[in-house]
């Protein structure tokens, strides 16, 4: 069906290639590859059809989807067409979140994957899909090097010593802990879990279900219990990341959250140097490749720097939040990309910025320390969420849109 032909489009679903979103660059589709990643092959042939049919512009959102920007209602179907023949296959159905690598044979991993395959099974068998919420989210995760613990769900099993830890809403910090279930029960539990979430109507999330729901899934196998018996996590730093085996990965981020057609052709092409890899998108707007020798790492780091990727925590860019900005959307009254790469190469604090190209702020983040947006008269530079914008940040500020767009009034 093509995207003329859906009025009924909600902003807020996640879009797929058969119902793409509205942006102000054009149509938006989000894919969530299987957990076994892409080969460097696939993210060559998902480069050139974001060129030929969108703006160029690629990203990983926070969840670890790929969106592919600057589409036309006549360009979807040429896209998925060029994704069928890379052989690039997309998870279907109700999101489920699982951590790259967990598809590999390293110890525990494998549950993650197998128990989200079998439950996605088990919500087309029982039709359950399209009686849950359109953002609906599961996550899977825990004994892995990389952490989902970040990402708000509905229903979150946590992989540990007795089985799985089961809890509804928030992250893994704030999520309600409901119990425990053994490696046999959970399948079983997350269904029920799920058919209740649905019985409270279309609109209804994980966070809605209430001690009654709890107390039927007993008969289930859930072991009712209060405290988390998982670890605390950071989230997963850029750089290289120890895998079990004696193999390594190495995490990088797209500059700015663009993943460009250009520098993912060149990164792409590049991988195959070192061997069979495979590059996953990731929580975090991140990406994971594997599998490294330890001798590859440096080298691998490296390059993907020199193709502008962020290789490393301490980078300023990691600061920045932008919208896609002037040429790429039609809106946009101002280069986000070069105003964010001015303001990086000069800044010396740790604040949070949002960058947008016109009032719509599509980037807007919940939480920043200072806004500058685009508007056909010039450029505005306010304070943020919490507290009034420093003076050395705002004369820092005011020197980057200077340099960076002379010919914009600083308003
Ligand atoms: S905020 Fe940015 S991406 Fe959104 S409409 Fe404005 S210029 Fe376009």
């Amino acid at each position: 069906m093509s995207a003329a032909a859906r009025p009924d489009m909600i902003r807020n679903a996640c879009p797929s290639l058969a119902a793409p979103m509205a942006t102000g660059d054009g149509l938006l589709v989000r894919l969530k590859p299987l957990p076994s990643g892409l080969s460097g092959g696939q993210w060559l042939a998902l480069a050139s059809a974001a060129q030929a049919h969108g703006n160029g512009r690629l990203e990983i959102s926070s969840r670890g989807n790929i969106q592919i920007r600057g589409l036309q209602a006549n360009s979807v179907l040429p896209l998925a067409t060029a994704i069928t023949a890379a052989d690039i296959k997309i998870a279907a159905g109700p999101a489920i979140d699982c951590p790259p690598l967990s598809n590999t044979d390293h110890s525990g991993r494998s549950a993650i994957t197998t128990l989200a395959e079998h439950l996605h099974s088990a919500i087309v068998s029982a039709d359950l899909g399209h009686r849950l919420a359109a953002k609906t989210s599961i996550v899977i995760e825990g004994d892995s090097p990389f952490t989902l613990a970040d990402l708000i769900a509905d229903l979150r099993l946590c992989k540990n010593a007795g089985g799985w830890q089961v809890s509804v809403g928030g992250n893994r910090r704030r999520g309600k802990i409901i119990g425990q279930v053994s490696d046999e029960a959970a399948l079983p539990v997350a269904l029920k879990l799920l058919t209740c979430i649905a019985a409270r109507g279309p609109h209804a999330r994980g966070r809605d279900l209430d001690t009654d729901d709890f107390r039927a899934l007993a008969t289930a196998g859930l072991v009712p219990v209060k405290t988390s018996t998982m670890p605390p996590m950071t989230p997963t730093s850029l750089g290289p990341l120890a895998l079990p085996d004696a193999a390594w990965a190495v995490v990088l981020q797209p500059a700015f959250g663009a993943l460009d057609s250009k520098s993912l052709r060149q990164l792409s092409t590049q991988l195959a140097v070192f061997g069979d890899l495979r590059m996953h998108p990731a929580a975090g707007k991140k990406l994971v490749i594997e599998p490294l020798a330890a001798d590859q790492v440096e080298r691998l780091i490296e390059m993907a720097g020199r193709f502008g990727f962020i290789v490393g925590d301490d980078d300023r860019r990691q600061q920045l939040q932008i919208c896609v900005g002037a040429p790429g959307c039609a809106q946009a009254h101002m280069d986000t990309q070069a105003v964010a790469q001015t303001i990086a190469d000069s800044l010396n604090q740790s604040a949070r910025i949002h960058v947008s190209g016109c009032a719509k702020a599509c980037a807007r983040p919940a939480q920043f320390d200072a806004e500058i947006l685009g508007h056909a008269a010039g450029v505005t530079i306010t304070g943020g969420t919490a507290k009034a914008l420093p003076d050395s940040l705002n004369s820092l500020l005011e020197t980057a849109l200077r340099n960076a767009c002379s010919d914009r009034r600083i308003m």
